[in-house]
């Protein structure tokens, strides 16, 4: 074969492969207007028994030199491309996503704004034991000039012979605290029937990472007008992290805060693994405000302030840290709260960090 005639071959494989391409393109196009029919009629979108019989209509008109089994591969591997073609799309039109809102979208707690580029601090017990015990962490944060606290009335708890919290009676505590000191109240609720009786009491509605996948929960407090904290799940990824909070914003709700506070790893130095990437991922790919909590995620109070520092600088929306007057004591969480001279050098550290950084 002369060089010419070589050259000549080649030509033809790159027209034949334009070709290809021209007609894999014409292909996808195809397969978006089927995903959006699909989408319009609710139908899911893979289908093994369309997908058996476009196979078989390839099989019985194969007749060239590849092997049947070559060219099946070759086809399933363009199905699978499609179908993640049509759930790219699905993806781009999540209404959490910066895609669907390129805009932040600003939570607005009572004046506290997340999503605007300040950095709040939520601080507060783990869980309300007692008037004095949450005033007394109400007056120490009113003097550092914070005024978004926290305080499980519902807990959830791993064994149910734990301290389960005081229920209504430890949100009417956190009201009565917030009214007297003009402070929000964050609070966790458990399960769709408490939520409209919390609305009298909470400013913001807590989700815990044992919940995030309560969808009946995340659809509840989607109906509401009230912000939401949604903790990420002890072993979920972001993409479920995400779709969770979709969740909410689908039934009508987009004042959701999200929060990281640590997933479950193979490590045991920590309670939890922060893992502090997710914060840079979650505000590129939501236009979500994102918070992280020190206290679970690492369970360690000689880490809260590292840990603190890190999430200020990588950009998080708040810290949520818990303080208790007097830990050795607290009903939940003890070995890992903050007493208040240990709360005010946080605070104070961190506001002098906050000033380096801006
Ligand atoms: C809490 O913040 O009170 C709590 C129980 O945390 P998590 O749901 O993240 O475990
Ligand atoms: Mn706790």
């Amino acid at each position: 074969m002369s060089t010419n005639e070589l050259a000549e071959l080649r030509n033809k494989i790159d027209e034949v492969n334009l070709q290809i391409l021209s007609l894999l393109n014409q292909r996808a196009e195809i397969v978006q207007e089927i995903g959006t029919q699909k989408e319009k009629q609710g139908i899911i979108r893979f289908d093994p028994v369309r997908e058996r019989q476009s196979l078989d209509l390839i099989n019985e008109n194969h007749n060239g030199p590849f092997e049947t089994s070559t060219i099946q591969h070759i086809f399933k591997e363009i199905f699978k491309a499609s179908l993640e073609l049509q759930e790219d799309n699905h993806k781009k039109a999540l209404l959490v996503s910066r895609k669907a809102r390129p805009e932040n979208t600003i939570v607005d707690v009572n004046g506290e704004t997340f999503g605007d580029g300040s950095q709040r601090f939520i601080m507060g017990p783990c869980a309300v034991e007692g008037y004095e015990q949450v005033r007394s962490v109400a007056k120490a944060m009113k003097e550092q000039g914070l005024t978004l606290i926290r305080g499980g009335a519902f807990k959830p708890r791993t064994s149910p012979y734990d301290f389960q919290g005081l229920g209504i009676e430890g949100l009417q505590i956190l009201r009565e605290v917030a009214d007297e000191f003009g402070m929000s109240v964050v609070s966790e609720i458990l399960t769709p029937q408490d939520v409209e009786q919390a609305l009298d009491y909470v400013d913001v509605i807590q989700i815990g990472a044992r919940n995030m996948q309560n969808f009946e929960l995340l659809k509840t407090v989607g109906k509401v007008k009230k912000p939401v904290l949604l903790k990420r799940g002890l072993s979920a990824t972001i993409d479920e992290f995400i779709n969770a909070a979709e969740y909410i914003i689908s039934q009508g709700n987009d004042q959701i805060i999200l929060c990281e506070r640590g997933i479950r790893t193979y490590e045991k130095a920590t309670r939890n693994t922060l893992d502090i990437s997710s914060v840079p991922i979650l505000k590129q790919e939501t236009h979500l405000p994102v918070v992280v909590d020190v206290t679970h995620s690492t369970g360690r109070k000689d880490l809260l302030f590292p840990t603190a520092k890190a999430a200020l600088a990588i950009g998080a929306d708040a810290i949520m840290a818990e303080v208790h007057p007097d830990p050795a004591v607290a009903l939940s969480d003890a070995a890992q709260q903050m007493n208040i001279p240990e709360f005010n050098d946080f605070i104070d550290k961190l506001q002098e960090f906050k000033d380096k950084l801006a």
